[in-house]
């Protein structure tokens, strides 16, 4: 039977629990079950970006340069708070938008259209990227007709520069690596493809999306943190989400561009139709207010000392779960994860790494796993801070009864994402 809208409206206060019995049987996030899609931080950050957010709930985006002249100052200052951490020329510019996916998306069309006026040779461009790249990029690809290589990582999961190199013809409009790449967690040499693309004059786009808010501070409390931003000259372009590891409300994430004169092969600008010239920035029209009022109050109210501060309590938790993954007999942390994203193996033939997945859902947790290799993943907020020794009590249980089922096959079909 087809849900019909009602023929009568009912109150919020119906309303409520009713919606609350819906979503009952769904991921409990807030007791750090879910290893994705979350980003919790402390209370204090979810009651300023949810003020912020409610405050500037009905403003539109879209009319930051006519109507909502204060909430357009507010994305300006959260680009140029970006550029700053991002050690971005003088000249440098960026945009706020909807996500990791439109940010890609924009970088890749401003690629694209600036390869066109600049390298009129080039008729079927390529992007050259690790094998790791995020699907963002396929996807931008499938839009604009490009060619999209991966290129097969080193040995410690990392994008591999020479490999990449060698795959690289004068087809090819970008080369690009992540910070840290989503399914492992590591950041790719971005030093190293930065010399390629200073040699080559090449296009580097750097996929920040997931860390790129929080790797700077990792680095200023201590961690071993690669360079991977503007300081590395091979960088024209980056992507950096607000609503992962910028501990900001949904939708929002930042693109960046080293010259101005990048930037502008992003705007979109039409005359041709019943309306009146539109011209927008990005490709979205209309777009929450909510969520750029709610960036720009976390990233004042936290400011660099309450970022170092999460920073150094995320780090400290992951290396704390990586060393207890380590600490269990047939289970092995893949590579040398760079934040809280952290993707374990099974070092044992009689451990299925998919079916210690199958005994921890079964358990009551959402497990996400990655193919090449074969691997649980978890991308780690404040949230699985409380839940470690439970999570690893659980993991421990799920491995002893892997192998004491002994090597019964696992569902295929869940070992996705999604
Ligand atoms: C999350 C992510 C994306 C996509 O971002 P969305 O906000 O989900 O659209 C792209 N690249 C990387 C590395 C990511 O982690």
């Amino acid at each position: 039977m087809r849900k019909e809208l009602p023929q009568k409206g009912r109150s919020w206060a119906d309303l409520e629990p009713e919606m609350e019995t819906m979503t009952s049987g769904d991921i409990d996030w807030r007791r750090g079950r879910s290893p994705m899609y979350v980003f919790y931080t402390t209370d204090d950050v979810y009651e300023v970006a949810r003020n912020a957010y409610m405050k500037y709930f009905t403003e539109n985006g879209l009319g930051n340069a006519k109507a909502f002249i204060g909430v357009g100052q507010m994305e300006r200052e959260v680009i140029e708070m970006g550029l700053s951490l991002f050690n971005a020329p003088e000249n440098a510019t960026g945009s706020m938008t909807t996500g990791g996916t439109e940010s890609l998306l924009l970088a890749i069309k401003s690629c694209r259209d600036w390869t066109r006026a600049n390298r009129p040779e080039v008729t079927n461009p390529n992007v050259v990227a690790p094998m790791s790249t995020h699907p963002a990029f396929d996807k931008a690809a499938d839009l604009m007709n490009l060619e999209i290589r991966r290129i097969p990582l080193r040995d410690d999961l990392r994008a591999d520069a020479n490999a990449m190199d060698a795959a690289i013809d004068d087809q090819t409009m970008m080369i690009a690596g992540a910070a840290p790449c989503f399914p492992h967690g590591v950041i790719d040499p971005i030093d190293e493809l930065s010399e390629i693309a200073v040699r080559r004059d090449l296009w580097l786009h750097v996929d920040a999306c997931v860390g790129g808010y929080i790797s700077p501070f990792a680095k200023r409390v201590g961690y071993d943190i690669p360079d991977f931003d503007f300081s590395l000259p091979g960088v024209r372009s980056m992507s950096a989400d607000l609503h992962k590891f910028g501990h900001c409300a949904k939708p929002a994430s930042t693109v960046f561009y080293r010259d101005t004169s990048y930037h502008d092969f992003q705007k979109f600008d039409h005359a041709e139709w019943s309306g009146g010239r539109m011209i927008t920035q990005t490709y979205v029209g209309t777009r929450p207010g909510g969520a750029i009022a709610a960036a720009w109050a976390v990233m004042n109210h936290l400011g660099i000392e309450g970022y170092e501060a999460i920073a150094r309590r995320m780090l400290e938790m992951s290396h704390q779960y990586q060393d207890d993954i380590n600490a269990i007999d047939g289970l092995r942390v893949v590579g040398k994860p760079h934040i809280t994203i952290v993707a374990y193996e099974s070092t044992d033939e009689n451990v299925e790494i998919a079916q210690v997945a199958e005994q921890m859902r079964s358990r009551g947790w959402l497990i996400g796993m990655s193919r090449q290799p074969a691997a649980i993943i978890t991308m780690m907020s404040l949230l699985h801070e409380r839940p470690r020794e439970e999570y690893i009590d659980d993991l421990k249980a799920s491995v002893a009864d892997v192998r004491a089922e002994g090597g019964q096959a696992a569902s295929a079909a869940n070992t996705n994402y999604s």
